[in-house]
């Protein structure tokens, strides 16, 4: 089976009661995902533990970009670009089911072409510096060729636009597969269960653990202990260091969803807010989304919300963009807010802090990854595993992560869901399964979907479980059984983003998805209305500042 087997969550959290691993990862984030998969691939003995969900907290909530790391050519991060490049590649190859390849479109307006020129000059040093094959190369458009490609674009001033390929991904499920390749390669992987101390005994560290479901408390040994708590990450150093100064600078970004006929673009726009920023639109499937903020951030951490302030900077920066475009507030069908754990740099705003990740090591031997990006988490992962390896006095041989492809990422020769979708393998299995769901399994799943379809008993329950609602109860068992979903929010937001993209569609079929989990999980009536009600706040909290907007209005 290509992911966790039904009993795994009790199994590990047994196995961390028992084993001394050479590594115990704090935090199921992509950072946390990337190191626990470089060092299980690297044969160290290895432990996760994840206080929430995989993914709750910071990599279900960004951009989904993986970025070439154009943006920090401005910032003259020659190193950041380069390594961002390289990655986008990595990762292309082994995620291919998890890639979507996507034409950005940048407008240039002014009095002058200056802008325009300017633009041409850095994509050209870009794709030089980047390496970006030919059929990636950018190009420039004249504002005729830009409007024809986009008609949505105003036109006063309008000087032309670059069009280049950008790459969007479901970060949550990088995120699960990630982790599903170091559990194959032996690491005990857990969820909901949170460190509550960090000690030291017996020339090993000590890890206080709470089962978040059973409420029980252990404790777990290690040779050495990774944070990679994203903007916990202060929280678990002051568990090491009581005293120690925190690092993070947090900054939330926002994103508002739309259905895509109330947002008809052709492609992703990148356009300037009223302070020059640059925000964008991204199509996806039936959706586009719009973002991001990059606000200094000093509330709570585990739901940051978006506010109807957030809101009318980006509405107001699209309309100037694409003015014909009459949507607002109520034509929101979906949002996510998010919190970036930016390295501090005392003086500078939240946009003009370095994207860059930074390593220390603590006295006690804490290693803490602070910063960095979806983008570039592997080549963070192998860092954090060279400090870990002079901590362990050993050794550690590279891992090949950049060649060794993740869970479902083995597509065949054009390593593209499409072409493996007319593949023999996908004929044989179309047979009895709708189209629909067979695209949908291997946009999810790639290579995996055949085996999954395996273990579809009843070919009924691949039926959506509400009309035009993308998700089936085959899903959701499999979700369960070897995917580690625990609570209905699990499934509805990461093991599937039906509630970020479409929060309504989301609520409707939230009650089907608890009566399946109730039979697989054996829950009692109560934890099943408890899980509904915890739904149902997140959901309504999502959406709470359109009311806001509609009072100041
Ligand atoms: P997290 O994902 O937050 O993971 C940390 C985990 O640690 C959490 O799940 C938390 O529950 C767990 N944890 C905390 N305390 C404990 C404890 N005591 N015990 C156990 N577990 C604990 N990057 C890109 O490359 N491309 C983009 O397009 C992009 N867009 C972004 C847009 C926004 C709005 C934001 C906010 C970020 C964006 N990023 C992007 C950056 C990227 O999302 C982050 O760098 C990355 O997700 C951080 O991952 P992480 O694992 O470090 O943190």
């Amino acid at each position: 089976m290509p992911g966790f087997e039904p009993n795994s969550r009790a199994r590990s959290l047994e196995r961390l009661s028992r084993e001394v691993f050479d590594l115990l990862v704090v935090g199921g984030g992509i950072t946390g995902a990337g190191v626990a998969r470089e060092a299980a691939l690297t044969g160290l003995s290895l432990a996760l533990v994840e206080a929430r969900d995989f993914a709750a907290g910071t990599s279900s909530r960004s951009s989904k970009l993986i970025h070439g790391g154009l943006r920090y050519l401005e910032q003259g991060e020659l190193s950041l670009v380069r390594e961002a490049a390289t990655e986008r590649k990595s990762l292309r190859r082994i995620a291919p089911h998890l890639i979507v390849v996507a034409p950005m479109l940048v407008p240039v307006y002014g009095r002058t072409a200056a802008g325009l020129y300017k633009l041409r000059a850095g994509l050209t040093l870009y794709d030089r510096l980047a390496g970006v094959p030919a059929e990636e190369r950018h190009r420039i458009l004249s504002a005729e060729e830009a409007v024809a490609s986009e008609p949505l674009l105003a036109r006063g001033r309008l000087q032309g636009a670059a069009l280049y390929p950008e790459y969007v991904t479901d970060d949550a499920r990088l995120v699960l597969d990630t982790l599903k390749s170091a559990h194959l390669a032996g690491a005990a992987v857990v969820n909901y269960a949170r460190v509550t101390a960090l000690g030291a005994a017996d020339g090993l560290r000590t890890i206080g653990l709470r089962d978040e479901e059973s409420g029980c408390e252990l404790t777990a040994r290690a040779r050495v202990v990774v944070n990679a708590a994203g903007p916990w990450v202060d929280a678990l150093r002051a568990l090491d260091e009581p005293d120690a100064r925190p690092r993070l600078h947090l900054s939330k970004g926002i994103h508002l969803v739309f259905r895509a006929r109330d947002l008809p673009l052709r492609q992703s726009v990148v356009m300037p807010a009223l302070d020059g920023r640059p925000i964008f639109t991204v199509p996806r499937g039936p959706f586009v989304y719009l973002g991001t903020t990059d606000t200094s951030y000093a509330g709570p951490l585990d739901e940051p919300l978006v506010s109807a302030e957030d809101a009318h900077y980006l509405l107001t920066a699209m309309r100037r963009t694409l003015p014909s475009v009459a949507i607002g507030p109520r034509e929101v069908v979906g949002t996510w807010a998010g919190l970036r754990p930016l390295v501090r740099q005392e003086g500078k705003p939240p946009s003009e802090i370095s994207r860059r990740d930074e390593i220390t090591v603590s006295t006690s031997g804490l290693v803490t990854i602070a910063g960095g990006k979806l983008t570039t988490y592997r080549r963070m992962a192998e860092r954090v595993l060279k400090s870990a390896a002079r901590l362990l006095g050993r050794a550690v041989a590279p891992a090949g992560t950049a060649q060794r492809r993740l869970p479902g990422g083995d597509l065949g020769p054009g390593q593209d869901v499409d072409a493996y979708l007319s593949s023999r393998v996908a004929e044989r299995v179309m047979q009895w399964v709708p189209r629909d769901a067979m695209e949908r399994l291997l946009a999810t799943h790639g290579s995996d979907a055949p085996e999954i379809l395996a273990l579809v008993t009843d070919p009924a329950s691949l039926r959506p479980l509400a009309e035009g609602v993308p998700l089936s109860a085959a899903e959701v068992r499999h979700a369960v059984r070897h995917e580690m979903a625990r609570t209905v929010v699990d499934v509805l937001e990461r093991r599937s983003p039906l509630s970020i993209f479409a929060t309504e569609s989301a609520r409707e079929v939230a009650p089907a998805v608890a009566d399946l989990m109730a039979g697989e999980l054996g829950w009692s009536a109560e934890r099943r209305a408890v899980e509904l009600t915890a739904f149902d706040r997140l959901t309504r909290a999502r959406l709470a500042w359109r009311d806001a907007c509609a009072m100041s209005a």
